[in-house]
């Protein structure tokens, strides 16, 4: 038997100034054929899985590339066409083939392109025919189309948000394919959509029980997988929302009515999943107002990891108007004010035109006399085992509150990055981090105090005034029973009053 393995993955905020082209995937992961190192990436774990399954089988692997690159806005054409056909030109190379597994990641847009995953997954039908078996790995904050549906076998998520289960989830790919290819089972899919679009958590109630609740159904011997597509809300397709996904042995019936069950339970959870998130003001009260610190400040929604700059400014602005000093802030990506940084060296003061620049929504540039307290050329953090680059680093202090400027985007992930940058975490009053979830792990350890505070911008975090254009199905928010509703037409739907919107967070 012989099996091929490839990765293509990115998540598109089709909201976000940042455009992603070649470089942003060479820059952030990149592996030819036979290149992929012996660690698994979140999109690629499936690599490492098959090389050590399918050679103990006596089967033969064929690997082809795996690429990932960081969150950011629309893919342009050529660099999506390109890495596409790059992996379609090594299928075709590798035929005869029995399977493929691939690792996605599912919110992928390109220009021209709603459905990159549902147009590579046909394309590869196209080529193999229909007795190939193809599975894929997703990242749950993906659209789920129904030509996804249609040209996959199987495909399952991530169930864990933050996606701690990643490797888990690419071995049940990687033995779903090899079951099937063996004929051993026979995957149905089963879909409903659950017409809402939420943050859903699964280190909080209710989804921690709810997730506890699939996995146990899972040890059914005619369930094979059930996964909870949460939806990608910053990604304007038409198939963007929450979605329930059963994979049965050849039960479709079975399958599609525990899909629409479990589907219509999570809709029911709607307004009540995600953690409290305070406004500027009242959030930064909160916060001073803690004398043990350091008081760690979630400012959500400037999360590189959801494909925004990460260059907001907002929160900097309220803490220099509230005369904040003991303050540090992690970070603003400013590759422009890095190199200006560096060329005038460390315990250098300069004149400095720094974030807010990438869209009107961050708050806009701060212009001040600053001092340069810290160069760090190639700047890391620590991420559990893996080390994420910062780019060129720089410390600055503001007004006695220090901010780091970074050159690569990313989010903050643990409290190194502020002592790598010369920074002691644990002396500041507050430690201001851009990042929704993914920090909390690390930074739980040093702080008991954490503060999610909700900007409003510039990450689109409110369905009901994102203006979608693609997305035409009524869903939740936007709609207050999408599905009661005969009438589809969006028109109706902006007539309703959004008074609901409050308790919905
Ligand atoms: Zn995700």
């Amino acid at each position: 038997m012989r099996v091929f393995v490839a990765s293509l993955a990115t998540e598109t905020n089709t909201f976000s100034p940042v455009p992603t082209d070649l470089d942003n995937f060479k820059e952030a992961f990149y592996a030819a054929p036979g290149d992929h190192p012996d660690t698994p990436t979140l999109c690629s774990a499936t690599h490492i899985i098959c090389r050590e399954r399918i050679p103990a089988l006596g089967w033969t692997l064929i690997e082809g590339t795996a690429t990932w690159a960081e969150p950011g806005g629309l893919i342009n054409r050529q660099t999506y066409e390109h890495l596409r056909d790059e992996i379609l030109a090594q299928i075709s190379a590798a035929l005869p083939l029995d399977g493929i597994v691939l690792g996605l990641h599912g919110a992928m847009v390109a220009q021209g392109y709603d459905d990159c995953e549902g147009d590579f997954l046909s394309r590869i039908r196209e080529i193999v025919g229909d007795k190939v078996v193809i599975c894929a790995e997703l990242d749950p904050h993906s659209h789920l189309t129904p030509l996804r549906v249609k040209h996959a076998n199987a495909l399952i998520a991530f169930k864990e948000f933050p996606h701690t289960d990643f490797v888990e989830r690419a071995r049940e790919v990687v033995e779903i394919t090899i079951a099937s290819i063996k004929g051993e089972i026979v995957p149905k899919i089963s879909v409903f959509d659950c017409k809402m679009i939420e943050i859903l958590p699964t280190s909080r109630e209710p989804m921690r029980s709810f997730i506890d609740k699939i996995q146990r159904m899972e040890q059914q011997d005619n369930i094979l997988s059930i996964s909870v597509i949460h939806g990608f809300m910053a990604g304007d397709v038409p198939e963007m929302g929450t979605k329930l996904m059963v994979i049965t042995d050849d039960q479709q019936d079975f399958g599609d009515d525990l899909a629409y069950r479990l589907g219509m339970e999570l809709f029911s959870f709607r307004g009540n999943t995600r953690p409290p998130y305070l406004s500027p003001d009242l959030g930064l009260k909160e916060a001073l107002e803690i004398n043990d610190g350091p008081v760690v400040v979630a400012d959500i929604w400037d999360n590189p990891g959801g494909g925004v700059a990460g260059d907001s400014t907002i929160l900097l602005k309220k803490l220099l108007q509230l005369k904040q000093s003991n303050v540090a802030i992690g970070t603003i990506w400013d590759p422009i004010a890095v190199k200006f940084c560096i060329a005038a060296g460390e315990d250098s003061s300069i004149q400095l035109r720094f974030g807010g620049k990438c869209c009107a929504s961050a708050g806009g540039p701060v212009d001040a006399f600053i001092k340069v307290k810290k160069v760090v050329r190639k700047a890391v953090q620590s991420f559990g085992a893996s080390v994420v680059p910062l780019g060129d680093a720089v410390c600055i202090e503001i007004a006695g509150i220090d901010v780091i400027l970074n050159s690569n985007r990313c989010q903050a992930f643990s409290p190194d990055l502020f002592s790598n940058l010369g920074i002691d975490p644990l002396q500041k009053q507050l430690l201001v981090v851009k990042s929704t979830n993914h920090f909390y792990g690390a930074f739980s350890k040093i702080s008991k105090n954490i503060i999610y505070i909700d900007c409003g911008a510039p990450y689109p975090s409110n369905p009901i005034t994102n203006n979608y254009k693609k997305l035409k199905r009524p869903i939740w928010p936007i709609v207050e029973d999408p599905h009661r509703l005969e009438c589809s037409a969006m028109e109706v739907i902006h007539e309703k009053p959004v008074s609901g919107d409050a308790q919905h967070g």
